[in-house]
């Protein structure tokens, strides 16, 4: 479960995010929905503690994100999927992960297969991947610890339409089997056929929630 409460962030005078308020349910995938500069990443980094908030607060499994131990066993993140380090191969980068969250090193290559990352393109350096290619190492990375929550910020941006199909696939399979999803997106097109319900937002603000349904005879 995932609680945004008041969530606010001002960047000197420019408030980035207003007076947020949200939960995401076990079981659910909620699309995180709104332009370029609408606020959401701003959002996502104040729920995993990443962006101190001017107000507000959040919790991921009833505490704050800083209060897990060992958080990327019960969530995974994924927040910028062109960060990840250049020089290092796709491999080295999921071994790294695993050692860090302290799950066997099987389980890359689970984690490969899931993602659809090849042996061969796991040889490589992440400096010569596509963003879509990215995308799926970030997920595989964010699955790694078998989390019951999943935060992912645009994971769709770079992936191919096989891919977003792929993706949709993997998260509704997640959140079927009891988990929770937080998924943004600047396009209704890449979480409308996944989202159970939706968080729209704009200039920082909620400009409605709900399920299709309800933001379709709303007001
Ligand atoms: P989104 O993820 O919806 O594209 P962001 O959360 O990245 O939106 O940005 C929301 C607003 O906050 C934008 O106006 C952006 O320029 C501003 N912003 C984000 N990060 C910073 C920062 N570190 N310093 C100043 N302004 C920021
Ligand atoms: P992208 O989403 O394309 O990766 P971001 O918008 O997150 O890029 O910006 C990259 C970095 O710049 C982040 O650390 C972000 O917080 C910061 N940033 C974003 N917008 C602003 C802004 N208006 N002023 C200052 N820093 C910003």
């Amino acid at each position: 479960m995932i609680e945004a409460i008041g969530l606010s962030k001002r960047y000197g005078d420019v408030p980035a995010v207003r007076d947020v308020s949200f939960r995401c349910e076990p079981g659910t995938v909620t699309g995180f929905l709104g332009p370029n500069g609408a606020g959401k990443s701003t959002t996502m980094r104040m729920i995993c503690g990443l962006t101190p908030p001017t107000g507000g607060a959040a919790t991921v499994k009833g505490v704050p994100y800083r209060r897990i131990a060992n958080p990327g066993r019960h969530v995974g993140v994924l927040l910028d999927a062109a960060a990840q380090h250049p020089g290092r191969t796709g491999r080295e980068v999921l071994t790294l992960t695993a050692d860090l969250l302290g799950v066997e090193r099987a389980r890359v290559g689970r984690m490969m297969e899931t993602v659809g990352l090849s042996p061969k393109a796991a040889r490589r350096r992440v400096g010569g991947y596509s963003l879509g290619m990215r995308q799926r190492l970030g997920i595989a990375q964010a699955l790694m610890g078998d989390p019951s929550v999943l935060i992912l910020d645009e994971p769709a941006n770079g992936l191919d339409p096989e891919g977003i199909f792929w993706m949709r696939t993997l998260l509704r399979d997640f959140a079927d089997r009891g988990g929770t999803v937080l998924l943004s997106s600047h396009l209704l097109r890449e979480v409308e056929a996944v989202a159970d319900r939706f968080v729209v937002i704009a200039g920082g603000r909620i400009a409605a929630q709900g399920t299709k349904a309800e933001l379709l005879t709303a007001p």
